[in-house]
């Protein structure tokens, strides 16, 4: 079996060991430790935001974020439906509700134009407006913030920005996480930077991030005697991973170079072939490059997405189909959606291929030649 190639593997070098190293002999292993404060400035300045608070996953963050804002049973939270679950499941954590809104074609994020019904139509009738709106950007592309920010302050409705995939991505020469009232991160073992796992909270006004700090650490009031008013979370970052964060963050710019190359080195494999369209890219934005993503339209080409993926994993090459929207989802299915087409054939036909930053021209061109010769084995 030839050697495996991996979606997105960890890709770590000598300064993240040696400031990991550099924690460990310090003996911060807990609690927290001069990492986790150095991560989180190195992290808000890298994003052009004043404050930042390092948590043990995104997920964890988007959590705290919709709490913060005040969601609670009964609401409503609009998320947009193209993402993977966990921008959605800390809604439910709360004990509200997801409404879910289609992607738009140029982006692949959340429609401003569905959006802006939604919003008008609650208005219209007197209904409730959401307690937030969660935007994604997804594979490394910001959404179309020129739009949606002004959109969610006319409407007087909180924006929370799921960066979790876009760091170092921009919008408008505005950095990803710094749209809205707050913007979350992930530093999960596949995203561009990893800590193995982490998240960060992000946000231009500080009490924001106080009271993630305070809520995160199990909400201990101000006294030696633990005492408790709220209901808190263990939800802080270890020394340890926020030393490996700070390494990763350094490297940052030459992995999202390294993803973009993967892109073009697809792109020139690729050309001249019919029925691959890759992931567009707003000229508004700069996208990361996270992952490189085809959609296949398989009379043209001659496979499926499914083909293709299967010929790919023969081959030791690992792929995955395009997140799975969640108003497709069963544990959504109760929940309202707008729209749903565009995404819903995103999901049918789109391919996400090997994008490691390590990858090498070798298993690129392994890649390329299994992904063209799945239409042989499919012409029969
Ligand atoms: C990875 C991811 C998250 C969750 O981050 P974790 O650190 O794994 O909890 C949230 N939203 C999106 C869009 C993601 O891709």
């Amino acid at each position: 079996m030839p050697e495996r190639i991996y979606l997105s593997p960890p890709h770590m070098g000598p300064e993240e060991r040696t400031l990991l190293l550099d924690a460990f002999d310090s003996n911060w292993i807990a609690p927290l430790g001069p990492h986790v404060e150095a991560f989180e400035k190195e992290l808000a300045a890298r994003v052009q935001l004043p404050h930042a608070a390092a948590l043990s996953s995104g997920t964890a963050a988007l959590h705290l974020a919709l709490q913060m804002v005040g969601v609670g049973p009964g609401d409503d939270v609009v998320v947009s439906s193209l993402t993977f679950a966990a921008s959605a499941n800390p809604i439910r954590y709360l004990g509200a509700r997801p409404v879910f809104i289609d992607s738009e074609a140029e982006t692949w994020n959340m429609s401003p134009d569905l959006l802006e019904e939604e919003l008008e139509e609650r208005r219209r009738l007197g209904r409730p407006m959401p307690k937030a709106v969660v935007t994604v950007d997804l594979y490394g592309q910001c959404a179309n913030y020129t739009r949606l920010e002004p959109l969610c302050e006319k409407y007087g409705v909180p924006l929370i920005e799921d960066a979790a995939e876009a760091l170092g991505a921009s919008w408008q020469g505005r950095p990803a996480g710094s749209f809205g009232s707050m913007g979350i991160f992930s530093f999960n073992g596949n995203k561009i930077i990893t800590t193995s796992g982490g998240g960060m909270l992000v946000a231009r006004e500080q009490r924001f991030i106080d009271t993630a700090r305070f809520l995160a650490t199990q909400a201990r009031d101000p006294a030696p005697h633990y005492q408790h008013s709220h209901i808190g979370y263990n939800y802080r970052l270890s020394n340890l991973l926020a030393a490996v964060g700070r390494g990763q963050l350094r490297v940052l710019d030459e992995r999202i170079a390294a993803r973009r190359k993967n892109r073009e080195l697809y792109e020139a494999a690729f050309k001249g072939i019919e029925g691959i369209r890759f992931m567009p890219i707003d000229a508004r934005g700069t996208c990361n490059g996270w992952l490189t993503v085809v959609v296949i339209d398989p009379k043209a080409f001659g496979a499926s997405r499914e083909d293709i993926r299967l010929a790919l994993e023969k081959e030791n090459i690992e792929s995955r189909p395009v997140w799975k929207p969640m108003h497709l989802q069963p544990v959504f299915a109760e929940c309202p959606v707008r729209g749903g087409a565009v995404s819903a054939t995103i999901f049918a036909d789109g391919l996400c291929l090997p994008s490691g930053s390590s990858l090498t021209r070798a298993q690129h061109e392994r890649v390329a030649k299994v992904f063209l010769a799945s239409r042989e084995s499919e012409a029969r």
